[in-house]
């Protein structure tokens, strides 16, 4: 006995049917349960979106990422994105095969923060460079204490101009100390503390280097 389905009377001799419904209802009601709104959380500074919990460059695969939680149960891929929307396919597995339908939705973003930008606008530093004497091989050294930095997932939170060389903010005193250990300089360190953390002491440290 053919099925009939109850909303466009399609019948199962025509039609492949999906529970109770034919193919084309069926979709039209897997359509119709799908978001067609996503949000997703981008730095207004840098850029970067949030995606599996980190602030990444928004390419496809992180804004795959980031709509996946939107079609929780369903298998979902991004065909394609532009600035306000993404087409994406969404299957369901059903008892008598898989449900593809192909969905058009939107994307807002909400302005935010990532880690580094947040800590930069609030000029986050856990070290000093002051850096002094030929201005040559200061800038050298700082393009390199800036690269160093950069491809270490860490930044430089300012530089300031001083008299007769700079200082530079960084972001990390682990990472400025692994930078000097290697390049074998010696500079004369102080320690001052800058607050306390879950009863830990924290400190600053400043290094003076002079470059002949
Ligand atoms: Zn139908
Ligand atoms: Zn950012």
């Amino acid at each position: 006995m053919p099925k009939y389905c109850p909303t466009c009377g399609n019948s199962s001799d025509k039609i492949a049917f999906f529970g109770n419904f034919c193919e084309k209802c069926s979709k039209g009601r897997f359509s119709a349960l799908l978001p067609s709104k996503v949000e997703i959380s981008r730095c207004k500074r840098c850029g970067k979106i949030k995606s599996d919990g980190q602030y990444t460059e928004p390419n496809g695969r992180a804004i795959e990422s980031a709509i996946r939680p939107y079609f929780k149960g369903f298998i979902m891929h991004l065909i394609s994105h532009s600035e306000g929307s993404a087409r994406i396919d969404v299957s369901e597995e059903m008892e008598n095969g898989t449900l593809s339908v192909e969905s058009e939705i939107s994307i807002e973003y909400k302005k935010t923060l990532c880690d580094k930008c947040y800590k930069k606008a609030c000029n986050y530093h856990e070290a000093v460079m002051q850096l002094r004497g030929n201005p040559h091989k200061i800038e050298k050294f700082a393009d390199r204490v800036t690269r160093f930095f950069e491809s270490n997932n860490e930044f430089v939170t300012r530089t300031e101009p001083k008299d007769n060389g700079i200082d530079m903010y960084l972001s990390s005193k682990r990472l400025a100390g692994a930078l000097i250990s290697k390049m074998k300089l010696h500079p004369n360190t102080s320690f001052t503390l800058a607050g306390v953390k879950g009863g830990k002491k924290l400190y600053k440290n400043t290094y003076a280097i002079r470059f002949d």
